[in-house]
C-alpha cells in the first residue's frame, strides 16, 4: 500500500500484498486498516460515464464528490486510475484504452470550472514497456482520431503509451500539474501491482482518494 497526500488530498493505491480487493471483504478489512469505514466504487464496465457518487445504480467508471471525507475509488488490474481535484471536489476515473479513446478524461473535468488550478494523478498502470497491441488495436486509433505518435514499433512489435495520452488530455484541457506515478503495472513494483496481462484475470487493486 502506498498513501499520499497533496494538500488536503489523500491516495491511496493498494499492492498485490495487500490482497485482491474485488473480494468484499478482504476491502473492508484493507479499509479498516487505514481508518476509513466506507468507500464508493463504480459498476466499472470501460464506459465513458462520470457520475456523482450518489448516483451508484447505472454502470460508470468515474465517479465526483464534492463532499470532505467521502472516499471514492475505482478497481485496476493495468487500467489507470486517474485522480482529478481543485481540492474542492474530486473526480476518480478507471481509464483503459476504451475509456480513455471515447472522452472519460473530458467527462471527468466537465465537473470543473476553473481548470487552471486542477491537479491530476495516474496509478501505477501498464505502461508502453509491456502494453502490446495489434493491428485491430492500430485500427482504433484512426476510428477515435487518436495520434500515431503514442505508438511505439519495437522489434516488429507495435506498443501503445495511455500515460502519455492521458497527459496530453490533461494539458490540453489546462490541468496545471500532473502526477504520474510512473510503474507499470506488468514489470514493475517488484511484481506487487495486479496485472491482467500477466495473468491476474480476477484480481484488482484499488486506488481511492477522498479530500480532507
Ligand atoms: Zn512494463
Amino acid at each position: 500500500m502506498k498513501r499520499y497526500k497533496f494538500k488536503n488530498l489523500n491516495i491511496v493505491y493498494t499492492e498485490k500484498e495487500d490482497g485482491n480487493m474485488k473480494d468484499k471483504k478482504i476491502r473492508e478489512n484493507f479499509l479498516k486498516k487505514i481508518g476509513l469505514k466506507y468507500i464508493y466504487i463504480p459498476k466499472q464496465e470501460h464506459t465513458n460515464i462520470v457520475a456523482p457518487f450518489v448516483n451508484m445504480s447505472a454502470p460508470a467508471d468515474g465517479l465526483y464528490t464534492d463532499l470532505k471525507k467521502v472516499p471514492i475509488g475505482v478497481l485496476t488490474a493495468d487500467c489507470m486510475a486517474i485522480v482529478i481535484t481543485d481540492f474542492k471536489s474530486l473526480v476518480v476515473l478507471h481509464a483503459g484504452w476504451r475509456g480513455l479513446f471515447s472522452g472519460i478524461i473530458e467527462n471527468g473535468l466537465k465537473y470543473f470550472k476553473e481548470k487552471s488550478s486542477l491537479f491530476a494523478y495516474i496509478s501505477p498502470s501498464i505502461r508502453d514497456c509491456c502494453f502490446e497491441v495489434d493491428q485491430n488495436f492500430i485500427e482504433r486509433l484512426e476510428e477515435y482520431s487518436i495520434d500515431k505518435k503514442f505508438l511505439i514499433e519495437k522489434n516488429g512489435k507495435y506498443y501503445f503509451s495511455l500515460q502519455d495520452l492521458a497527459l496530453e488530455k490533461l494539458k490540453r484541457n489546462g490541468v496545471s500539474e500532473v502526477v504520474d506515478e510512473n510503474i507499470c503495472s506488468k514489470c514493475g513494483n517488484n511484481g506487487n501491482i495486479f496485472s491482467y496481462r500477466n495473468g491476474d484475470i480476477d484480481e484488482r487493486i484499488l486506488t481511492l482518494a477522498y479530500l480532507e
